[in-house]
């Protein structure tokens, strides 16, 4: 099942939340920021561990002080950095490596931030269809495994979301 809410992503009592890191993992603004923010001091400690993260790709920690069980941090790619080939391929990577990942650790709930929409600056209509599309297909493939919530934070793309979910 997929669906989109507009929220503070650090509120939603799911399995995962899907935080929009950069290669560090060690914190900053937007939407990681505010998860880290909110899941407290031990969530730098266990990121520090990690030894980053490369674009595309996905590691888990615990939830700490969050209602969310776990985060699942992964980087997107950021716009135009690299031709947009590459750039729509890297951000297919972040959604499918963190389902592959829910999958792994069992979970039944994940909630997605938008990634690379905010500072990373991936036009949102653009980065929202390959958000839907793969998704999609990850449930298609995989038994409808997991409940998607597509956690947005502006009227703009919760309208985009809605729109693409209505299909
Ligand atoms: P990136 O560096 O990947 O672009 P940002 O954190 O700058 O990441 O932005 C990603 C998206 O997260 C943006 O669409 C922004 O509006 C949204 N966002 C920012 N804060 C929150 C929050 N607390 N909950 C959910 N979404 C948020």
């Amino acid at each position: 099942m997929l669906k989109v809410v507009c929220e503070d992503i650090t509120k939603l009592k799911v399995d995962a939340i899907v935080n929009a890191a950069n290669k560090s993992l060690l914190g900053g603004g937007g939407v990681d920021g505010a998860i880290h923010k909110a899941a407290g001091a031990l969530l730098l400690q266990a990121c520090k561990q990690l030894n980053g993260c490369q674009t595309g790709q996905a590691k888990i920690t615990h939830g700490y002080n969050l209602p969310a069980k776990y985060i699942i941090h992964t980087v997107g790619p950021i716009y135009r950095f690299h031709d947009q080939a590459e750039d729509e391929q890297l951000l297919r990577y972040c959604y499918r490596n963190s389902l592959d990942l829910a999958k792994k650790y069992n979970l039944k709930t994940i909630a997605f931030s938008s990634i690379s929409t905010g500072v990373y600056g991936y036009p949102k209509k653009e980065a929202a269809q390959i958000a839907v599309s793969t998704c999609k297909k990850w449930l298609a493939d995989n038994g409808n495994l997991l409940e998607i919530t597509f956690c947005v934070f502006d009227k703009e793309n919760l309208n985009i979301y809605r729109q693409l979910l209505e299909k």
